[in-house]
């Protein structure tokens, strides 16, 4: 992925530690980002569909608890 493709694709952040899809910061001029809400670096970015894909946040099961692949 480059940088240019950020703002076209439908680019999501999802925050490892808050473990959902939070708003960022960039920093500086680097490909880093920080969360809004909790101010890590600990943020993943891709498209919707492979953040949700790879965090299976569309796989929420009835009567069961989300989890986190670490
Ligand atoms: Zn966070």
């Amino acid at each position: 992925m480059t940088e240019e493709n950020l703002t076209d694709c439908n680019i999501i952040f999802y925050c490892k530690d808050c473990e959902e899809i939070v708003e960022t910061n960039r920093v500086g001029k680097k490909y880093v980002y920080t969360c809004k809400k909790c101010g890590t670096k600990n943020v993943a970015f891709g498209t919707q569909k492979s953040i949700s894909s790879f965090f299976r946040l569309d796989e929420p099961k009835p009567g069961e608890k989300k989890t986190i692949a670490k």
